[in-house]
């Protein structure tokens, strides 16, 4: 045996994959033995095999699926980089979708009763606009006792598209509220949702469909849908906080590190999305503690494209009802060109008439 060729055993040893592992490795493809025995069928590995046997394992411990190991193993070093870190962001991303799920089921089974008795209730308003410059408005806002609802379509059956997305979950305006059930009746709406979008778009739904930002009031709390690049925002104490995650490439590429928030902003692909509502890419789901005071806004990204964050925070805090606050969200997006349909829902939860 030559001086730098290892058997199985040494070479398993010094990069910490089993023989087992090594065997099924050479059968992927993945890390071949640079030297099989005819006779015994023993394999032989060279020390410059160990680099890629150590990186193997390394990803190994990782997560990282073994065909895509192979991937990022065949790559240059700077690529091979990259591939792991557009990895991790999905695990990242797929991990904080069953945090989300995790937190909504803990939630829902220990209902923590508030601390005063004060009945609440949402004052609400909505309003859809077609823009300055689009010749159609693709977008369908929505706001009743307990839901919110906006909805952006896009394609040649936009239009129908976000309607039937939002018709679709309207029975929730009235529908009894199971205690402890929230999670399958908005199972359920989404599903009922989805299946209307696709009987809306028919022959399009290749090139058409909807983003979908609901709202749903259980009397004390709101459950959070959430899936494309509408947004949801809250108002508590004076401060905006943005309660939605854009599901849109541009966003992915940021979270990758490979895109800056400032160079997304003038991206050509901005409005590209990831997800849309439809049977494969489940949304979304939260549930949050309502306050008094608090105010509710659920934009298409019409407003939040043209309006920056500080602006938007300027007008909920100075208009006196949600009717003032969707319209001059509205107007504000318009006067900055008005460059796409534009629809706000803004809800305020106050204490209940006695
Ligand atoms: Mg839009």
């Amino acid at each position: 045996m030559r001086e730098d060729m290892l058997t199985i055993g040494a070479f398993s040893k010094a990069c910490r994959l089993s023989p087992k592992a090594l065997r099924l490795y050479d059968e992927l493809a993945l890390l071949k033995p640079r030297r099989v025995d005819p006779d015994t069928g023993y394999r032989y590995y060279a020390v410059d095999q160990l680099e890629r046997a150590r990186l193997v394992a390394w990803l190994r411990r990782l997560g990282m699926p073994l065909v895509r190991i192979r991937q990022v193993c065949a790559l240059p070093a700077a690529d091979a980089a990259r591939a792991i870190r557009a990895y991790w962001a999905q695990v990242e991303a797929e991990t904080a979708v069953r945090r989300d799920l995790a937190a909504f089921l803990v939630d829902q089974l220990v209902a923590a009763p508030r601390k005063d008795t004060t009945m609440l209730e949402l004052r609400y308003a909505a309003h859809s606009d077609r823009g300055r410059t689009r010749p159609a408005n693709q977008d369908t806002a929505y706001a009743g006792t307990r839901l919110l609802a906006v909805a952006d379509g896009y394609g040649p059956a936009g239009v129908p598209a976000s309607s039937a997305a939002v018709e679709a979950l309207r029975f929730l305006d009235t529908a009894e509220l199971p205690a402890g059930d929230v999670l399958n009746l908005l199972e359920e709406a989404v599903q009922g949702a989805t299946e209307a979008v696709r009987d809306a778009t028919g022959d399009a739904e290749e090139d058409a469909g909807t983003t979908l930002t609901a709202l749903l009031w259980t009397g004390s709390r709101l459950a959070l849908v959430h899936i494309g690049d509408s947004r949801a925002y809250l108002l508590r104490d004076g401060a905006l906080f943005r309660i939605t995650d854009d599901h849109t490439v541009v966003q992915s590429l940021i979270d990758e590190g490979r895109l800056t928030p400032e160079e997304a902003t003038t991206h050509p692909q901005r409005s590209l999305l990831l997800k849309c509502l439809s049977p494969t890419t489940p949304p979304d789901l939260r549930l949050r503690d309502a306050e008094p005071g608090d105010r509710y806004l659920l934009c298409s990204d019409g407003l939040s494209t043209v309006v920056p964050d500080a602006r938007i925070r300027a007008l909920l805090t100075t208009t006196p009802s949600p009717d003032t606050a969707v319209h001059a969200l509205i107007d504000a997006a318009n006067e900055a060109g008005g460059p796409d349909n534009v629809s706000c829902v803004v809800a305020d939860v106050v204490e209940a008439a006695a």
